[in-house]
């Protein structure tokens, strides 16, 4: 049997509610395809020590304002797991939880969306899977052969999980800033952060919602046909949280350029020097989670389907939101994915009403 919807969204963390919420806005008919069995998206999945780069107000989803955590000027991701759930609750959106959508078709002038649990025919698909299911290694020499643990960022939970241990964490983002921070300030675990370029902290009081203004000010810019600001890569790539900070000034945050290849036993570097170790952890990015869209051919370079703001350039009935900022400026943040999340809601009622 098939439903019929206005609108499927596929994926239920925050981009996923945001299109819910503007979605009910517009008095659409929709329903909120989840994989994850539990409210909360990739926030349920964070490493144990992680906070938000910006205070709770400032992390808020379109209509309700996260509450403030007690005693954390930074919530930690178990509160935005709980304001995600309240969230999902109190506008009463309907997702259905462990339903994994595998592919998207056409179908007429509809297009069909193929689940786990079943099928649905919508006019419009709002795609917001995220990133975290698509956690990417780079391909280094003898990464095979290395015969220690290795993880990436989606594996790591905390400092415990290696004590005594002779760790290298890869990656000169905030992930990799984060973890090295994380593991170097426990004081039980032997860590080199290395980096494939030196890396670039942010002036210690730029947070999120400074990030966020950079961002608006950059969507300003661009919409009002002014030269492009540049947004926030161009002031940097490691947001310095207290943790962060805290290790920086202790001496703990020091980076060393990449390893050149993986032995069995640990790394080698480019003067031909060795360190054994036990463990790699890859903090090196992810790749938008898209193979449900494959058959819509929508894609002209792998990893990537160019839109106009969120509407696909190849089929106007799909959206993508979140991923990152090619669907919108700050899209893939709390603050920020309420907007390009309501452009999309509205741009599906005009396509859905009576020609
Ligand atoms: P997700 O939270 O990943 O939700 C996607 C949902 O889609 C999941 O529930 C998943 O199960 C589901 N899904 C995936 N594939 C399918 C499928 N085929 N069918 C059905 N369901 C599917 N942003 C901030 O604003 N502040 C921060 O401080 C901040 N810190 C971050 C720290 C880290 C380490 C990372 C990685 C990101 C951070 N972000 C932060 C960015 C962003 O807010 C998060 O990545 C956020 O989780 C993105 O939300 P999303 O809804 O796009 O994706």
């Amino acid at each position: 049997m098939t439903d019929r919807v206005d609108v499927v969204v596929v994926g239920g963390g925050q981009a996923g509610l945001a299109a819910g919420y503007h979605l009910r806005r517009q008095n659409l008919d929709f329903t909120v395809l989840d994989a994850s069995p539990a409210p909360g998206g990739s926030w349920q999945h964070m490493w144990d020590s992680l906070h938000l780069f910006s205070p709770a107000e400032h992390s808020s989803l379109p209509g309700r304002l996260m509450p403030a955590q007690t005693g954390e000027t930074y919530p930690d991701a178990g509160h935005v797991v709980d304001y995600l759930a309240d969230y999902e609750k109190r506008y009463d959106l309907p997702v259905q939880h462990g339903t994994r959508v595998d592919a998207v078709r056409h179908d007429g002038d509809q297009l069909l969306v193929e689940a786990d649990t079943g099928l649905w025919r919508a006019r419009a698909v709002i795609s917001a899977t995220g990133i975290w299911s698509r956690p990417f290694l780079p391909a280094v020499p003898g990464r095979s052969a290395f015969a220690g643990r290795q993880l990436h960022t989606v594996n790591y939970r905390s400092p415990a999980d290696f004590t005594g241990q002779r760790v290298v964490v890869v990656g000169g983002g905030n992930s990799g800033a984060q973890i090295a921070a994380d593991l170097a300030l426990d004081g039980q675990v032997e860590v080199t952060w290395v980096t494939q370029r030196e890396p670039r902290f942010l002036a210690d009081d730029i947070d999120g919602r400074a990030l966020f203004d950079v961002a608006t000010a950059r969507r300003r810019a661009l919409e009002e046909g002014r030269s492009d600001t540049g947004g926030v890569a161009s002031l940097g790539d490691i947001v310095a949280v207290p943790p962060v900070r805290a290790a920086r000034d202790a001496g703990l945050l020091v980076a060393k350029p990449m390893f050149t290849r993986l032995a069995t036993n640990g790394v080698r570097w480019a003067d031909g020097g060795h360190t054994v170790v036990d463990a790699v952890i890859w903090c090196t990015g992810f790749r938008p989670a898209l193979a449900h869209l494959a058959p819509l051919n929508l894609r002209t370079a792998p990893g990537h389907i160019p839109t106009d703001g969120t509407r696909a350039l190849g089929d106007e009935r799909v959206h993508l939101l979140g991923y990152g900022d090619w669907t919108g400026p700050a899209s893939a943040t709390l603050i920020g994915v309420g907007r390009p999340a309501r452009d999309a809601a509205r741009q599906i009622k005009a396509l859905c009403a009576p020609k």
